[in-house]
């Protein structure tokens, strides 16, 4: 073969040893350009494909097969089994790579000398595979990766079929060693997590897309099945009851003065409740019943309730109250004392907000940036919510009262004051024993840092207060 005139370098031909044929040097090195060309390609392409097909999630792909997009159907079945995909694409790319620098020494050397050559080799393929084989190929699928997904689906099916045997191979390799080292050998995540959906909310809203009541009604949602029938109950207290063997109109005169629909109807003492009545039937049975008047007993008209524990979830306690077709439930302790009751609608004032009636005030009323109004009923992580505090929850109280009498460990009077964890709250309103209204500051904290004395105090009768 002629030499060519060009190359000014000793060896100008290079021969071939096994089949002993002699390559003019420039040719060698033009095909091998051209193949670290194609090579450099090829990387590219597997090193997008792993990131267009891994970063696509499961519920846009769903989206895109049921807007019927061309390729889409097989990407799903390339995503169907991830092991199988991503040996596929790391046997191509190190099959590519490994090539491209193999072909690189070997070209270099024939100009530089071996040492030189490898050198020049290593240093350049890397700079040109960070380059035009992973960098810019990854940050395009990162911003295409639907489209790009549905692209490369093709060719990567293809991939799996020409290096079949050595996929199955790596594969089975790979799902060996996993298992001897203990990994699962899961590739993908679970469709959503609950963690990533409720960041999502958050970052919803910092970024607009959500509305705050939007985001406070998802929030809350999904503090609903955290939350139990104590929380939510009205109190003994204030539950309205008449005793089973009350007339019928007096009945009716205790629902119209309570303000309340149904009242539950109790034998001997509020902790022996048989049902629930409503004024509906009441008022019916009453004025448009076929019984006569003396006939008429309240015991006739009661409906079955529910007794359930505080400690039940809501959502358990929604569901069972739909399908009982119930709007009342009685809270009962574990000693199966009354403790109060609960509503459909306490419940679902967990989800949608507070449901304010007539003269009703708010739970928690704002008097200024730091200094809130609330009733003693109110939950301490609606409070917490509020004024962005961190007040515990204990075991035994669930509300801003209960937090109060257990701080104290006694009976508070009105203004009686304690402070706790940069909180200072005032004891408004007290009926009898009970706290009615509390009034919380929150104190500016001291500029060093310092944790105040009583931070970490536990919860125990403590001589905060005057
Ligand atoms: P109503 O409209 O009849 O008052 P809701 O189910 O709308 O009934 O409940 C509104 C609020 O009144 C809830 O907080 C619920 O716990 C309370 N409530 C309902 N009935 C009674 C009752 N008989 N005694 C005390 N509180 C009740």
């Amino acid at each position: 073969m002629a030499l060519s005139p060009s190359l000014a370098v000793p060896l100008a031909a290079y021969e071939l040893p096994v089949v002993g044929i002699e390559f003019d040097q420039s040719i060698v090195t033009i095909l091998g350009t051209l193949a670290i060309a194609v090579l450099i390609a090829l990387s590219a392409f597997f090193s997008s494909s792993e990131i267009a097909m891994f970063n696509l999630p499961k519920h846009r792909l769903e989206g895109m097969i049921e807007d019927e997009i061309s390729g889409a159907t097989l990407v799903k079945s390339l995503k169907d089994d991830p092991h199988r995909l991503l040996v596929t694409i790391l046997v191509g790319n190190n099959i590519v790579n490994i090539a491209m620098s193999s072909i690189a020494t070997a070209i270099l050397s024939l100009y530089f000398g071996g040492l030189v050559g490898v050198l020049l080799a290593t240093f350049g393929i890397t700079a040109l595979v960070l380059l035009f084989g992973e960098s810019v190929p990854k940050s395009y699928a990162v911003e295409n990766t639907e489209s790009w997904a549905v692209r490369i689906s093709k060719p990567l099916k293809l991939t799996e079929y020409l290096l079949f045997p050595l996929i199955v191979l790596f594969d089975y390799l790979t799902r060996q060693i996993n298992r001897l080292i203990g990994s699962t050998g899961a590739i993908e995540s679970p469709y959503v997590t609950r963690d990533e959906i409720q960041e999502m909310i958050e970052s919803g809203e910092r970024e607009g897309v959500l509305e705050e009541e939007e985001h406070e009604m998802l929030t809350r949602i999904f503090r609903f099945n955290n939350t139990i029938v104590k929380e939510v109950m009205t109190p003994r207290l204030d539950m309205t009851a008449v005793p089973k063997d009350a007339p019928i109109d007096e009945a009716i005169e205790t629902c119209i003065q309570s303000g309340h629909a149904r009242i539950p109807v109790y034998e001997g003492s509020l902790d022996n409740v048989q049902g629930v009545v409503h004024i509906r039937d009441l008022v019916r049975d009453l004025n448009y019943g076929e019984a006569a008047d003396d006939e008429l007993e309240l015991a006739d008209l009661i409906q079955p309730t529910l007794h359930v524990p505080e400690s039940k979830n809501v959502d358990e306690l929604l569901t069972e109250m739909r399908e009982n077709r119930m709007h009342m439930a009685i809270v009962i302790d574990e000693f199966g004392t009354t403790e109060g009751l609960v509503t459909m609608e306490d419940m679902i004032e967990e989800i949608i907000g507070e449901i304010l009636e007539g003269g009703e005030e708010q739970p928690i009323e704002e008097i200024a940036d730091d200094t809130v109004l609330v009733r003693g009923e109110v939950n301490i992580e609606d409070v917490n919510e509020a004024l962005d505090i961190e007040l515990p929850e204990g075991q035994e109280f669930e509300t801003i009262a209960g937090f109060i009498f257990n701080r104290a460990g006694r009976l508070v009077e009105e203004g009686e004051e304690i402070t706790y964890d940069g909180v200072r709250i005032t004891v408004e309103t007290v009926e009898n024993t009970r706290i009615l209204k509390a009034r919380l500051t929150k104190l500016e904290q001291p500029a060093d840092d310092e944790p105040e004395p009583d931070d970490a105090a536990p919860l125990e009768a403590d001589d905060d207060h005057e």
